[in-house]
């Protein structure tokens, strides 16, 4: 397969040697043929260390954040999971190789049909691609084991805990509208825990409970 080497390569010096242990994410990411989720000009830089654009003023994320993302949802196999920016489909591809379901929601309906069609194309069978505003979650899928959100709050919407079941984790950049924290927040029986994970960029969520698009 193409692009077999740079793969196998960024796995071990991106992800590997800076501290992503989870084989199975590994082994995921080693997988997913990363250049077909971008266009044909930038398929040769679909390996490198960074994010890459795929229109719409949106993003393809940097592999180590996809890794570090996925890792901290601690997934086995068995999982229903939601994401919040679909984008390029790229990280939907990922976990779709990690749980049972996957749903992703894309505010943007061109980068969602683009994504729909490449995954159907790869037979990621196990992932659903919903047009809609992410902020509000996907109440009438829930209660998800995980979400992750791949766009910039600036807060944590109270409908993802509440659509998380116990014991579920939910990822997501907060902060402001250029710097952001990455948050691991687990759903308790009696509340929710929260772990701070790493600084990083996102674009904006944006909708009802994220930020105005007029504000970006
Ligand atoms: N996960 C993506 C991938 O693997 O290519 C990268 C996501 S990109 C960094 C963030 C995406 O979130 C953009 O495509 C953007 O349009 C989308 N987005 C922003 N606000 C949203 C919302 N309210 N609901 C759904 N998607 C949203």
């Amino acid at each position: 397969m193409a692009y077999e080497k740079e793969r196998s390569e960024m796995v071990e010096y991106q992800l590997r040697d800076r501290g992503i242990k989870d084989e199975r994410v590994l082994a995921a990411m080693e997988s997913v043929p990363r250049h077909l989720f971008v266009d044909e000009y930038l398929q040769s830089k679909a390996y490198d260390d960074g994010a890459l654009p795929i229109g719409e003023g949106q993003t393809i994320s940097q592999p180590y954040m996809v890794a570090v993302m996925t890792e901290l949802l601690e997934l086995k196999g068995d999982e229903k999971i939601l994401e919040v920016g679909t984008g390029s489909g790229y990280q939907a591809a990922v976990l779709s190789m990690l749980a049972a379901e996957v749903f992703t929601i894309e505010r943007i309906q061109p980068l969602s049909l683009r994504a729909r069609g490449v995954l159907k194309q790869l037979n990621y069978t196990n992932v659903h691609v919903i047009v809609s505003d992410g902020t509000v979650g996907l109440p009438e899928h829930s209660p998800y084991d995980g979400i992750i959100v791949t766009a910039a709050a600036p807060h944590i919407p109270q409908q993802y805990i509440e659509q998380l079941k116990v014991n579920g984790r939910l990822v997501i950049p907060v902060g402001s509208r250029y710097s952001q924290t990455l948050y691991k927040i687990k759903k308790t029986a009696t509340g929710i825990s929260s772990l701070i994970s790493t600084p990083c960029v996102f674009v904006p969520l944006i909708g009802k409970d994220g930020w105005d698009e007029k504000e970006v």
